[in-house]
C-alpha cells in the first residue's frame, strides 16, 4: 500500500471528478481511480440544467471555456410527430461529456489530485478504513466515495440488490453535422423509446435515443431499427435523413435501470448515477451528479475538521439530504417516463400541454431542482 489520501474517489465521471475539485479545493488529499482513458465519448443527452452553474463558478470551473450552446426551448413530439413548444424555466447548455469531463479532469490534476486508471474490483471495510482494490494494487483510505456510474462491476462485487434484475432499456448515442437550432433540445417520441436532439460546442449535434430492449431485438441492426421505427416520427425521420454521422458508429449501453438504489453501501457514500439515476427524459442527472457531489464532499469536509462527530452522524446526513433533495425529482421522472410509455396518456398529456401553454414549464420545474445556493 502506496498511499494514504484522506478521500478515495471511485469513478471519474462528473460526480467523482466534480467532488475530486471540491475536496482538493479545501486542502484534502483526494486519489481518484477511474476505469477508462481521457477524454472520451459517453453515452448522454449532454444537454446540462443550468441549476448548477453557480456552484460550478464557485469551484473555478468555467464551463464558458468550452464554448457550450445556450439552450433555451424545448420542442416536445408524440408518436404521431404533433408539437408542443416551451421555455425552459432555467434553461441550460449544450456540451459534450469528451470536452466537459476532460477539462474537469485537468482541472483535478491541475489542484493536485492523484488520478490512477484502474477498474476498481472490490472495496472492503473494517476499523473504520477501506481498502480499495485494484488488479494491481490496494489503496487504503478513511473514506470513499462511489462515483462508478450507472451500472458497474462493483454493483455486483458489493451484492447490490438492482444488479440482479434485468433492466429493460438500451441507449444510442451519435455526433453529427446538421443543421439544428443553437437553442433547441428536441424531444421526440417513437414506439418504445424517445430521442434527445440538440447542439452541443462545435456545431456537433448530439442524437442519443433511449429505446426498451423488448422492440430493440426484433431488429437486426442500429440502422434497420432507426429507419423501421424512429422514422415513424416524422421529426425524427426529417432530422437523422439531414445529420451526417461524425463518430465511426454510434456508442451504445445496454441493462439501463431505474430502480432505487441506497445511497450508503457499505460505509460508501453514493454520489452521482452510483445512488440513483432520474430518467433522462428530464434532462436533469447530470446536474443531480454535480449537487450530490457538492452535498457530499461537503459533509466529508465538516466530518475531517469536526463538525460532524462521527462516520453514523455523517452517512445519516447525507442520506437526508440526498433525499430532500432528489428523492422528489426522481418520483416525478419515474411517474412521468411510466406515463410516457402509454400511447394514450402520452396523447392525453399532448393535449392538456397544448391547451394549458404553463403545463410543460410546471412539468419541468417537478423533475429539476432550484439553481445551487453558494454559503
Ligand atoms: C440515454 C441517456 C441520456 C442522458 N441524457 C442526459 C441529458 O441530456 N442531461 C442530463 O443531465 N443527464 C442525462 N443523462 C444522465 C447522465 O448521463 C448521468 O446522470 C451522468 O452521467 C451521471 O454522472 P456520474 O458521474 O454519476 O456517472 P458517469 O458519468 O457514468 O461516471 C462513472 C464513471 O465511473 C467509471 N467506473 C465505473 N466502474 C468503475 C470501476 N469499477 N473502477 C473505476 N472506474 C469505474 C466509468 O468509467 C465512468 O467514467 C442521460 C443518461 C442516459 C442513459
Amino acid at each position: 500500500m502506496k498511499t494514504n489520501p484522506k478521500v478515495i474517489i471511485i469513478g471519474g465521471g462528473l460526480a467523482g471528478l466534480v467532488a475530486a475539485i471540491h475536496l482538493s479545493n479545501s486542502g484534502l488529499s483526494v486519489m481518484l481511480i477511474e476505469k477508462s482513458a481521457y477524454p472520451r465519448h459517453k453515452v448522454c443527452g449532454e444537454y446540462v440544467s443550468n441549476e448548477i452553474c453557480s456552484y460550478l463558478e464557485e469551484l473555478g470551473v468555467d464551463v464558458q471555456y468550452l464554448k457550450p450552446t445556450s439552450i433555451t426551448q424545448l420542442e416536445f413530439s408524440n408518436r404521431q410527430g404533433k408539437l408542443v413548444n416551451a421555455s425552459l424555466p432555467l434553461g441550460g447548455f449544450g456540451i459534450s461529456r469528451y470536452a466537459l469531463d476532460y477539462y474537469l479532469y485537468q482541472k483535478a490534476l491541475e489542484n493536485g489530485c492523484t488520478i490512477i486508471q484502474a477498474l476498481v474490483t472490490a472495496v472492503d471495510f473494517s476499523d473504520e478504513l477501506f481498502d480499495v482494490t485494484t488488479p494491481d494494487q490496494v489503496f487504503r483510505s478513511k473514506m470513499v466515495l462511489g462515483a462508478y456510474g450507472k451500472r458497474s462491476n462493483l454493483d455486483l462485487a458489493l451484492k447490490r440488490d438492482f444488479i440482479h434484475k434485468t433492466a429493460a432499456w438500451l441507449a444510442v448515442k451519435a455526433h453529427y453535422s446538421s443543421d439544428f437550432p443553437n437553442n433547441l433540445v428536441a424531444l421526440h417520441n417513437f414506439k418504445g423509446g424517445y430521442c434527445g436532439v440538440s447542439k452541443v460546442e462545435n456545431n456537433s449535434v448530439n442524437i442519443c435515443y433511449l429505446a426498451d430492449y423488448k422492440t430493440f431485438k426484433k431488429y437486426k441492426n442500429i440502422a434497420d431499427y432507426q429507419r423501421e421505427v424512429l422514422y415513424t416520427n416524422k421529426h425524427l425521420k426529417a432530422v437523422l435523413e439531414n445529420s451526417t454521422p461524425l463518430f465511426e458508429k454510434p456508442l451504445t449501453i445496454s441493462q439501463i435501470s431505474f430502480d432505487k438504489k441506497p445511497t450508503i453501501e457499505k460505509h460508501i457514500l453514493m454520489i452521482g448515477d452510483t445512488a440513483g439515476l432520474i430518467h433522462p427524459l428530464c434532462g436533469n442527472g447530470m446536474a443531480m451528479a454535480i449537487h450530490a457531489a457538492k452535498i457530499a464532499s461537503e459533509l466529508v469536509l465538516d466530518f475531517y475538521n469536526g463538525k460532524i462527530a462521527s462516520r453514523k452522524l455523517l452517512e445519516q446526513s447525507y442520506a437526508a439530504q440526498w433525499e430532500n433533495h432528489f428523492g422528489k425529482r426522481l418520483f416525478m421522472g419515474r411517474i412521468l417516463a411510466k406515463a410516457l410509455q402509454y400511447e394514450s396518456l402520452t396523447n392525453i398529456l399532448f393535449h392538456f400541454a397544448t391547451t394549458i401553454p404553463s403545463l410543460l414549464p410546471w412539468i419541468i420545474k417537478q423533475t429539476h431542482g432550484k439553481p445551487i445556493a453558494i454559503s
